[in-house]
């Protein structure tokens, strides 16, 4: 053919593909994956792979010349943001639309860098409604415990919340919510609490306890790199390429075949070329498995590709908000940045919300509390092409917030009447209350059971496959990630008997 092949393909190296790659590893399968970000292992100048959320770097962000961190001001200044200088292939990206900015992790490992390693199991009825062509009794039984397993999901020392100046910020939050009757829980994560203990008594170096999170933390975290990725590599079947982004996908006869390009950390690139394939496996995310499909589909390369493409599309009904509490009531100066209580309201029948308190870990009182409250908002946004931009565009209107954003009102209104407690209006810009015009949580687009088959396998084309967020359709009730490798695990287990 001219051209180098594979046999199998994984595009990205978040959960879906992730989890993708370590199956067809193990069923000595010779897999690809190719990664448009960094690999995360190399010190930088300060001896450290990452920056931290208080002295964020080039590292940062990617491809921009100033963060763009999720709260914009403090006491209405602008004090959060920096300066980046030359831009660079930061952990962080924030994706902007119309009403809607969706921020995403870069590297290899994707969301599992920056992310808070929360690692809820979503409700079963609410999942049955989301995914109601799946079988539940198989995901409850085997794939929720088998991600939490490999993922290395593990719950705080209820002994430690208690007492710990970390969490302080928590305990707070739980009180007040306590008050105005609502129910309160813990949510498992990723970051491994018990080197959390150890930081705190100063026997390892601190990474939760020294304000890592959004640009990637430095130790504790169990990110994918840890554990599936270095699971998959160490099959002798799997390689990463980095710093390589797939540009477009077409057919060949029997084969799929990639248009490549590979940059430098600073943006030069330095090479383009093709790759081709027998099996590919989309795991770019939500936001990047939708573009490359769209994109095949209305510049003709794959013109079979289903209308249901780019559809489906929801931000998991992100909301974030804060409130102002009692001078008696102070947050503390240390704060982990790993979240670890909810308020949990998700069975109000018209409100219903899952949230999470959130650190504000900036080194000094706040008397703040932070709070991303997952909604049930049931607006869907569509993903379409923009050809003079050769990229996807999120049609999202400003008023398909606003379900979102009762739903948190009705709680935090509840919270604020029966504590004698006020709103922020300082940290969102332009004196907002809630901000849901940005989102951590982008699913949907390639819908499972719409643009695809019941196991992820797109519609009017053999061999091609979606593995990530973009298959679950908006909202799943609690954090996607363990879904997102539960799901996946199921639908590689079938589709493994099927490969050669
Ligand atoms: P991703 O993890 O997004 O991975 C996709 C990968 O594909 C990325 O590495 C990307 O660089 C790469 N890619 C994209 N396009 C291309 C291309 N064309 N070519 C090559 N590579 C490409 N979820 C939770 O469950 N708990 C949390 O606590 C939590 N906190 C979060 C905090 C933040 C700040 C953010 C941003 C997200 C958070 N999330 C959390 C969300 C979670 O990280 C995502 O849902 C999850 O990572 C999505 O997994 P995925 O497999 O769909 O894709």
């Amino acid at each position: 053919r001219g051209r180098e092949f594979v046999p199998a393909v994984v595009v990205g190296t978040g959960y879906g593909s992730a989890v993708t790659a370590l199956r067809l590893g193990e069923a000595g399968i010779a897999t690809t994956m190719l990664e448009m970000g960094q690999l995360w292992t190399k010190p930088g100048r300060d001896g450290k792979v990452f920056c931290s959320t208080l002295n964020p770097d080039h590292r940062s962000m990617w491809f921009a010349r100033r963060t763009e961190a999720p709260l914009s001001t403090f006491l209405w200044l602008d004090v959060v943001n920096r300066d980046l200088g030359r831009p660079y292939a930061g952990v962080l990206d924030r994706v902007d639309f119309d009403n809607m900015g969706v921020y995403v992790g870069r590297g290899v490992g994707g969301g599992s860098l920056v992310n808070g390693g929360m690692a809820p199991t979503p409700e079963r009825a609410y999942f049955e409604r989301m995914l109601p062509r799946v079988d539940a009794d198989q995901m409850y039984r085997r794939y929720f415990p088998l991600a939490r397993r490999m993922l290395g999901v593990n719950s705080i020392d209820p002994r430690y919340l208690e007492k710990t100046p970390a969490y302080r910020y928590a305990r707070v939050s739980r009180k007040l919510a306590q008050q105005a009757g609502f129910r309160t829980t813990t949510i498992p994560n990723v970051y491994d609490f018990r080197y959390l203990q150890r930081e705190e008594r100063r026997q390892v170096p601190r990474s939760a306890l020294a304000g890592e999170v959004l640009y990637g933390n430095n130790h504790g975290k169990q990110s994918l790199d840890k554990n599936y990725l270095a699971d998959a590599v160490g099959t002798g079947k799997v390689t990463i390429r980095t710093l390589t982004k797939v540009l477009a996908i077409r057919r060949e006869r029997d084969d799929y075949v990639l248009t490549l390009e590979r940059i430098d950390p600073w943006g030069k690139v330095v090479w383009r070329g093709e790759l081709g394939c027998r099996h590919l496996f989309l795991g770019a995310g939500s936001l990047g498995t939708t573009e490359l499909l769209l994109r095949a589909r209305e510049t003709g390369a794959l013109p079979n590709l289903p209308a249901a493409i780019g559809r489906g599309w929801g931000p998991n009904g992100n909301v974030m908000t804060a409130r102002a509490n009692h001078l008696w009531d102070w947050t503390g100066p240390l704060q982990s940045t790993i979240p670890t209580v909810a308020v949990d309201n998700w069975h109000d029948p018209i409100h219903p919300a899952f949230a999470e308190i959130a650190p504000l870990p900036v080194g000094l009182e706040t008397w703040a509390s932070l709070y991303l409250a997952i909604t049930a908002n049931p607006e869907r946004g569509r993903m379409v092409f923009d050809h003079v931009h050769n990229k996807a565009k999120l049609l999202w209107g400003s008023g398909q917030s606003n379900p979102a954003i009762q739903s948190a009102k009705a709680l935090f209104d509840k919270i604020n009447r029966s504590t004698g407690t006020t709103y922020r209006h300082d940290l969102f810009g332009n004196n907002e209350r809630f901000a849901a015009d940005f989102c951590y949580h982008p699913l949907g687009g390639c819908v499972l059971g719409q643009a695809t088959d019941n196991h992820g396998r797109v519609k009017g084309y053999r061999n091609l496959y979606v593995t990530d967020g973009s298959l679950i359709p908006g909202s799943i009730g609690v954090n996607p990630f363990l879904t997102i490798t539960a799901l996946a695990e199921r639908n590689i287990a079938r589709h493994l008997p099927t490969l050669p």
